[in-house]
């Protein structure tokens, strides 16, 4: 099993290149924004509670985020790995992922972690925001989304550096030049 987190902070294109890495690996893509968003369409209970925080900036509850994540993992079977975008956020949800992850016999291999700088950050969501449709993009929400991830999310860098498993990715380059060196970093982690 090859099991990835991509990291960074949010805008640092982890779902564009978590979709090259699932064709070239093939692996599969859990993506906590991307289940929430879904969630928040089907207007079901949970999306609607986490709509509030969301619009907000702030992070979903860590017990209703792990339940959503390791309910939809549970529905793969004979995968060759998962990619984990936009989780853990804390150092909770870390924790459980290890704890979960060693019990099944599959660590986690690699921390991805996307390196771009705060101004390139703000600048591409806002970009983005043209069309995303996301009403977390708003330049205030943008802004508060990038503090959260300053004092809740970065920690997280060092309890997977003392693990050995973060590599840094620069994120500054165009989006092949990006996955050029995730493909170097991945290809020498299985020995290809
Ligand atoms: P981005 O990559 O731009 O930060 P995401 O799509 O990953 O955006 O997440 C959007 C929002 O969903 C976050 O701002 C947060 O409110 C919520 N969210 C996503 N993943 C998590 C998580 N692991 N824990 C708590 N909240 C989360």
């Amino acid at each position: 099993m090859l099991n990835v987190i991509i990291f960074g902070a949010p805008g640092t294109g982890k779902g564009t290149q978590s979709e090259n890495i699932i064709k070239k690996y093939k692996l599969v893509h859990l993506s906590t924004g991307d289940i929430l968003r879904e969630e928040m369409r089907a207007e079901s209970q949970i999306g609607l509670a986490a709509k509030k925080f969301i619009d907000d900036g702030q992070l979903v509850p860590d017990g209703v985020i792990i339940d959503l994540l390791f309910d939809r993992a549970a529905k793969h079977k004979d995968i060759q790995g998962y990619i984990f975008d936009g989780f853990p956020r804390t150092t909770v949800q870390a924790e459980k992922l290890d704890e979960t992850v060693e019990r099944d016999g599959a660590p986690i291999s690699l921390v991805l972690y996307l390196d771009v700088s705060e101004e390139e950050l703000f600048k591409r969501i806002m970009y983005r925001s043209q069309h995303s449709g996301r009403c977390d993009d708003t330049a205030d929400v943008v802004r508060k989304r990038i503090e959260v991830y300053k004092h809740q999310t970065y920690p997280l860098l060092d309890y997977y550096r003392k693990q050995g498993k973060l590599k840094t990715i620069n994120g500054m380059g165009t989006i092949e030049e990006v996955f050029e060196e995730i493909e170097e970093v991945i290809d020498s982690y299985l020995g290809v």
